[in-house]
């Protein structure tokens, strides 16, 4: 890809700032815009170049590409993630058959601990889990069912993110791994999210100790932003990056747009701002091979500021004499990082997609732009949807 009006940020070079639009290129005109250069932006534009032979100009307003999955190495040299911890796994072969294009992987399976009293205990909630926090010998799925049937309160409508653990595991192991965390993560109770939050995390009766089970569960083997340069690295993809979409909107002539910012701010909050939950990263390094004994130990205890703390050497295999790793600070304030679950938020997104649905030259994708609580594999299958829709739509459209 071509790199117009900014430099693509290298992975050991600090991010730079904006840099101004060389008006050599205003003239150069574009048959699909896209905003946005992660997961939704870069599929779409990948698809559009390779696929459907559009010429295809693709514009974020950071200086890295691979939206919230840039890595980069660190100052010590290790291989970091700079908005947050993102482990990859799908169900969904298309998914990791696409990906494959542009990446090898390494075979990684997720593990949690929570840290519990000073003690570390798997999460989910396992077996382990409640022999380890209730010195039991739970011996087999059906006694640790038994348990955990004893302590959970029917719940007659399961409609809140309590509701879903506390109708499983009752009220004790709600408060103990779930409520704190989530209170901190969402900075509201659980009582008041949606279901579907805490439902994302099972509980168990087996020792299994995953934190998923899909199918394909692996990380990119030279990261995410290297699979990233490959995606874009077309002749006819042209990157623009540290550039709000706001400042070349009418710079750049264009038949299609894609949009993956969030919805709200493409028509200019009219209806109202739309929420999202924001994080402060803490990146540090430590003169110590190893922090922690798995990827991602969880804080759930309220009074704990951060809710987790990732050390990524266990995600990326790397060896290094330090180890690095992010401590997550949950923030009202900053980039809109979490879409959240709540019935009259998802009431407001509709005003939004009913107005997006009349744009027939502007496709909406991504987690910002559809307003949902997606994982990349959720993103990259809405994208290639998206794609397909769009072209079918264009073939259908020169035939008529
Ligand atoms: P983004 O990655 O947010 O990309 C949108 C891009 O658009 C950004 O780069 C932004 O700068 C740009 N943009 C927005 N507005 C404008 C504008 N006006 N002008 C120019 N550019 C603009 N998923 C998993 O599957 N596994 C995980 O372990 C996981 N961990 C996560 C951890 C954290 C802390 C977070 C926040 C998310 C995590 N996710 C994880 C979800 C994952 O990040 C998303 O599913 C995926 O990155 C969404 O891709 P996207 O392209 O929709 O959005
Ligand atoms: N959660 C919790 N305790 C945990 C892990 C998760 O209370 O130890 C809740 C919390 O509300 C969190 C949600 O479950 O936001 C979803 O967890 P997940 O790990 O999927 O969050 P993500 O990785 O998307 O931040």
């Amino acid at each position: 890809a071509a790199l117009i009006g900014k430099v693509m940020a290298a992975r050991q070079r600090p991010l730079a700032a904006a840099a101004a639009v060389p008006s050599v290129h205003r003239s150069k005109r574009y048959d699909v815009m896209v905003v946005g250069a992660g997961f939704a932006g870069a599929v779409m534009a990948e698809r559009l170049a390779a696929d459907a032979g559009k010429r295809v100009l693709v514009v974020d307003r950071r200086p890295p590409i691979a939206g919230n999955a840039f890595d980069r190495l660190d100052d010590a040299g290790v291989l970091i993630h700079q908005y947050g911890p993102h482990i990859f796994h799908t169900n969904s072969a298309d998914v990791f058959d696409y990906l494959s294009r542009f990446t090898e992987w390494r075979p990684y399976e997720h593990r949690v601990l929570a840290s519990v009293d000073g003690r570390l205990m798997p999460m989910p909630i396992n077996r382990t889990t409640l022999n380890l926090l209730y010195g039991l010998d739970l011996r087999t799925e059906d006694e640790a069912a038994a348990f955990l049937a004893s302590r959970a309160e029917p719940v007659e409508v399961v409609r809140t993110s309590a509701d879903v653990v506390i109708s499983a595991v009752g009220r004790e192991l709600y408060e103990t791994f779930f409520q704190g965390y989530t209170r901190k993560q969402w900075g509201m109770d659980p009582s008041e999210l949606d279901k579907s939050v805490t439902a994302r995390v099972p509980t168990r009766t087996s020792t299994d100790d995953r934190y998923f089970t899909d199918t394909y569960q692996a990380m990119p083997a030279e990261g995410y932003t290297r699979m990233f340069e490959r995606m874009l690295d077309h002749p006819h993809i042209d990157l623009l990056l540290g550039v709000d979409f706001a400042e070349v909107r009418h710079a750049y002539a264009h038949d299609h747009l894609v949009f993956t910012g969030p919805i709200d701010e493409y028509f200019g909050h009219r209806y109202g701002k739309l929420p999202y939950r924001s994080l402060r990263f803490r990146h540090e390094t430590f003169a110590q091979e190893q922090y922690q004994p798995v990827a991602f130990v969880n804080y759930p205890v309220e009074a704990t500021p951060h809710t987790r703390v990732t050390e990524y050497k266990h995600l990326t295999g790397q060896r290094a004499p330090n180890t690095s790793v992010t401590f997550e600070y949950p923030s009202a304030e900053g980039d809109p990082y979490y879409t959240i679950p709540r019935a009259e938020n998802q009431a407001l997104y509709k005003r939004y997609e009913a107005l997006a649905l009349a744009e027939r030259d502007v496709s909406f994708v991504g987690r910002l732009a559809t307003y949902r609580y997606y994982n990349m594999d959720q993103v990259v299958g809405q994208a290639l949807a998206t794609y397909r829709r769009l072209a079918a739509r264009w073939a259908h459209d020169a035939g008529a």
